[in-house]
């Protein structure tokens, strides 16, 4: 893809309007793809199916740019809802949640308590959340806010994005911390990301094998398959055990290399996005990849 029509998707990610509308619109634009349906019971029942094949799960109750405290604090009852759900139906599933979703652009320690009431929450129930990496714009505060966290719960962690420069300096501050491993989804400029997919891509490589060789558990989240296969040999070669790490891959992209993973022996979870906010979200994964574009156009044209 060209760098014009990445910017171009991200462009539209980022445009306010655009998102408020889309939550209007439903899915459309083939959307349903990657997103697996608006309601909460829609996505139990997808979660459902992938435990059945021995895949776990992530929920990302899709959220972003909130700047009033309602819809913040909507968003938080609903990943409690969410929460409550993987409890009772006893499914094998932790959360993803973006802090500009919880109020971070309203207030720091707004967003930190309602961080604090999804936590205490999650650690009742003993489930995982990790705290997705936005823009650099929110990427200090982000880790401003998981450091103020980290000294009440051990059942928070969060994302390095292999683009950033100071991606080593933050991973080994993270060393005791469950993180998930990414290249990063947005557009930074070259005074803090490399501009070169060759770099960021051998960045990632080198960060997860540091991460292998310890001991802290890490999602090695890529549908990169050159790099999986890396990482496979090199797990072979250093005799380093699957508990400690997960291949993580979006939801509705290379199905059967998911299911093929899983089969595998290696832990795997799919990472799935509900809910109507889906434009961001949807507009971000057109930036990446051409292909799914093309998927998308031939759905709109033959259905
Ligand atoms: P790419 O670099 O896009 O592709 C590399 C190669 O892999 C391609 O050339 C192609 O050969 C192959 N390939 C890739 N996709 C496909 C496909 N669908 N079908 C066939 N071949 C394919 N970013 C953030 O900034 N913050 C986050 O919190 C975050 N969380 C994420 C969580 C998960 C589980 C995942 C998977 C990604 C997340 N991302 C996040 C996005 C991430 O940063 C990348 O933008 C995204 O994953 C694309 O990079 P990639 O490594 O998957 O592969």
């Amino acid at each position: 893809m060209t760098n014009v029509t990445r910017d171009f998707f991200i462009g539209l990610s980022n445009n306010h309007f655009l998102n408020a509308q889309a939550k209007k619109w439903g899915f459309v634009l083939g959307a349903d793809k990657f997103v697996a349906g608006t309601t909460v019971q829609s996505v139990v029942e997808a979660v459902k199916s992938l435990n059945e094949k021995g895949i776990s799960c992530t929920l990302d109750n899709l959220g972003e740019f909130v700047s009033d405290k309602q819809e913040a604090t909507e968003a938080k009852n609903q990943i409690i809802h969410i929460l409550e759900a993987i409890h009772s139906q006893q499914l094998d599933c932790h959360l993803s949640v973006k802090l500009t979703q919880l109020g971070l652009d309203i207030d720091q320690s707004y967003c930190i308590e309602n961080m604090k009431e999804i936590l205490d929450t999650a650690a009742a129930y003993n489930i995982f959340v990790n705290i997705d990496m936005e823009d650099y714009t929110h990427y200090e505060q982000t880790l401003e806010v998981l450091e103020v966290l980290r000294e009440r719960y051990d059942n928070v962690g969060t994302v390095i994005q292999s683009y950033l420069y100071r991606a080593q300096e933050d991973m080994d501050k993270l060393k005791d911390v469950r993180i998930r491993l990414v290249k990063g989804a947005y557009k930074e400029g070259e005074d803090v990301a490399y501009p070169n997919k060759q770099d960021i891509d051998l960045n990632f490589i080198r960060l997860a094998k540091q991460r292998l060789l310890g001991n802290t558990f890490t999602s090695i989240a890529t549908h990169d398959h050159h790099i999986i296969e890396e990482l496979k040999t090199f797990v072979a070669e250093n005799a380093i055990s699957t508990d400690v790490f997960e291949f993580q891959m979006l939801y509705g992209f290379r199905n059967d290399m998911q299911d093929k993973l899983a089969e595998e022996g290696y832990n795997f979870c799919t990472y799935i996005p509900f809910g109507d906010d889906w434009f961001g979200y949807f507009m971000r994964r057109l930036a990446e990849r051409p292909q799914n574009l093309n998927l998308v156009m031939k759905d709109a044209l033959y259905t």
